[in-house]
């Protein structure tokens, strides 16, 4: 007989819940994952794996139709929009499948069905073969977020979409509104630019990525409109509806604006997301939410003893990385270790577009706000001879250091390889490292990451290649 007892139980095998089982069972706690879809989340399934996988065939193809100034000459380049999708797939079928074998690996016992709580400590688990009640001493709810829409507009699966229709299309759109410059706007913007489609980005902020540093979102701005994108910032979009063909998207630049109207063949709503908590049973035992997220405390306990939450379900940052993190840490506590509470200011965030946006810590903007006594260093990768070795002169690295001890208030990289790049600049900040450890640090040459090395020296007036 399928054991029905555990030490932890929990809802939701996404990278935050799927993460909290195995380490529950690295400890010695009998725990189960239960999840209605295979196991991955939206992360391994719908979201950060075959994005990524989608965007590198934007770059293949980027790479080729400029091919003839490499010397590379090739002739009727083209793409096969299934093939490119169906890649996408696979990518995330094989990462799937490895997150089934680290169930078996661990002994976490996974459990397939709509998950309910019932009761303090019980969770009804329906599936087509009859329900099944699962007990947890230790119930953590990982039941992460869903695409938001805007007010009396439905998504259609077909031309009002959210970013997962996005990512199996049938075929390339001819023409696509993207309404919301976040990262996923951004990176659906930059993949159906490339493949050909006229696209158009709708954002009610004054700057695209409104959360990075403004200096990056205009070096993303400035490429994009050289991709054809149309971007219109401070453009709030107030409905849509559907054609006979497609979709008019209704926008007002500013509060006091005339309507305008756009029309396309598709209309991909990325104005982020809400926290799955209906059907949850929440209501049963009493935890507290608001808006839509789960409250919890610092070791994610939610307002009722016994019941935790984690991930994109408590609120943002709705980000993998911190779903994984929180989800460590929430076992742990259980556990009766006693983990260091997550430092929420320095999580990176990454954009996958190209020139590529990661970033930790505050922007500029965010400085002066906070009346912050800072100093900036700045090195443009066109100084860099990887960067132009290699093609890539866009961007720039931008370390803001405070003025009196020097340390890293934040970091921003805009430009190839940003997203690997951060990770440096993340410890650097987690060891509280100052300008002087990063220009110290002898940085190999020539690669990218020198360009670090430099903004900190530029940032103490001492740079060499600048
Ligand atoms: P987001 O919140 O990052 O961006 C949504 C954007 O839509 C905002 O800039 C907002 O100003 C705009 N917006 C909202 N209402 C609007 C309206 N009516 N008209 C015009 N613009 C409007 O959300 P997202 O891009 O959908 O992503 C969801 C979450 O997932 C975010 O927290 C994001 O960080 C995370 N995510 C991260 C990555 C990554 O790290 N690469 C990738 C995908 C998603």
């Amino acid at each position: 007989m399928a054991p029905t007892s555990f030490d932890v139980v929990v809802i939701g095998g996404g990278p935050g819940g799927y993460v909290a089982a195995i380490r529950a069972s690295q400890m010695g706690l009998k725990t189960a994952v239960i999840d209605r879809d295979r196991l991955g989340g939206i992360c391994l399934n719908w979201g950060c794996i075959p994005t990524k996988a989608l965007l590198k065939n934007a770059e293949l193809y980027d790479h080729l139709k400029h091919g003839a100034e490499w010397g590379i000459e090739c002739d009727n380049i083209r793409f096969d929009f299934g093939k490119i999708v169906n890649r996408s797939r696979r990518v995330a079928d094989k990462m799937a499948s490895g997150v089934d074998f680290l169930m078996k690996k661990n002994k976490v016992t996974p459990i397939y069905g709509q998950a309910k709580i019932i009761a303090p400590g019980k969770v009804r688990v329906a599936a087509p073969e009859g329900n099944r009640d699962i007990e947890g001493k230790h119930i953590i709810i990982a039941t992460g977020a869903r695409p938001r829409t805007i007010p009396g507009v439905q998504f259609d699966s077909e031309r009002i979409i959210s970013s997962k229709e996005a990512m199996f299309l049938g075929e390339c759109p001819k023409t696509m509104v993207v309404i919301g410059a976040g990262a996923i706007g951004i990176e659906f913007a930059y993949f159906y630019a490339v493949l050909g489609t006229k696209v158009t980005v709708l954002e009610a902020q004054d700057s695209i990525l409104p959360v990075e540093d403004r200096e990056v979102s205009a070096v993303v701005q400035k490429s994009m409109k050289h991709r054809g994108v149309d971007i219109h910032t401070g453009a709030f979009v107030e409905g849509v509806k559907k054609t006979k063909k497609g979709v008019e998207v209704t926008f007002k630049k500013g509060k006091d604006g005339k309507p305008q109207s756009i029309e396309a063949d598709k209309c991909l709503m990325a104005i982020g997301v809400q926290g799955n908590i209906e059907n949850v049973g929440l209501e049963q035992v009493g935890i507290a939410t608001e808006r839509s997220s789960i409250k919890v405390d610092r070791d994610y306990k939610t307002n009722v003893e016994g019941f935790y939450a984690i991930g994109d379900v408590i609120g943002p940052p709705w980000l993998a990385h911190v779903a994984s993190a929180e989800g460590v840490i929430c076992v742990e506590a259980i556990a009766g270790h006693k983990p260091h509470a997550l430092d929420y200011s320095n999580i990176p965030g990454c954009t996958y577009c190209q020139p590529q946006v990661a970033s930790v810590g505050l922007t500029e903007e965010k400085c002066k706000e906070q009346k912050l006594d800072y100093k900036v260093g700045k090195f443009p990768f066109r100084a860099s001879g990887k960067a132009v070795a290699t093609g890539d002169p866009d961007g720039m690295v931008k370390i803001i250091f405070g003025a009196k001890y020097h340390e890293i208030l934040g970091a921003h990289i805009v430009g190839a390889e940003a997203t690997e790049m951060i990770g440096e600049l993340g410890l650097a900040k987690s060891l509280e490292a100052t300008l002087e450890d990063i220009h110290g640090t002898v940085h190999a040459h020539p690669t990218l990451s020198e360009s670090m090395m430099e903004a900190a020296a530029a940032a103490a007036g001492i740079a060499i290649h600048i």
